[in-house]
């Protein structure tokens, strides 16, 4: 058994040594498999290496820059009516930066501020109603921003009631918006809820406009 293992041992030895022998000739046909051993950024190129699975030789490749980068965006400079804004993106990886233009708002022009309709009873006024716009953003008097594509504008309309006695059920009153050309591009009727003499109340109307405004532009809000 002994002289079993022995010999066994020899060619064990043999063996190896021969496929040492073959792998470190300089004949060794390579048999490379490749790993990543630093990814590319948009900042570094990455490395790439390959190890002869048979010899261990080795060697790398340049894995080229990323050309996709991770920007983000911030506002350097709000939007107005008069001039656009600017939008900065960063890359948070290799600092590269672009800027984006913002466009320019709408201008909005409130004409009639404040409306008087009378409710007659026999020829004689017996009540009224003031119906008058308010900016909710007082901050924006000119300018109008709600979404970014100016399709939704929100008023606050101030309807108050004076005069006698009586108790006015409906108020009506229509908003149009022209445009520079003096079109209508939008017009709607809107009905107040019931008020009693001398009574007030505020209510938030939402435009939805059929198409967006233009920014830089200006439009003309009129209440009758
Ligand atoms: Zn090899
Ligand atoms: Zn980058």
């Amino acid at each position: 058994m002994k002289k079993f293992a022995k010999i066994l041992s020899f060619i064990l030895s043999i063996v190896m040594l021969l496929s040492v022998t073959a792998c470190g000739d300089k004949k060794c046909s390579h048999s490379y498999t490749s790993t990543v051993t630093k990814e590319a950024t948009c900042k570094e190129t990455g490395v790439k290496t390959y190890t002869c699975g048979v010899c261990g030789g080795s060697y790398t490749e340049d894995i080229a820059k990323l050309t996709t980068h991770s920007y983000t965006s911030v506002v350097t400079k709000e939007a107005s009516c008069k001039e656009t804004g600017v939008k900065t993106y960063t890359c948070g990886v290799c600092g590269d930066s672009y800027t984006e233009d913002i466009p320019m708002l709408p201008e909005i022009v409130v004409q009639s501020e404040s409306v008087i309709i009378n409710v007659r009873q026999g020829g004689s006024i017996v009540a009224g109603f003031v119906v008058q716009f308010s900016y909710i953003d007082n901050e924006r008097t000119t300018c109008y921003l709600l979404n970014e594509t100016y399709t939704k504008i929100t008023f606050n309309m101030y309807v108050g009631t004076f005069g006698y006695n009586e108790v006015v059920t409906s108020c009506r009153y229509t908003i149009k918006v022209y445009d520079e050309n003096n079109y209508v591009v939008y017009t709607n009727s809107y009905y107040s809820m019931e008020l009693g003499p001398k009574e007030t109340s505020y209510e938030n109307i939402t435009l939805s406009l059929p198409k967006p405004l233009v920014g830089g532009q200006k439009y003309t809000f009129k209440i009758s």
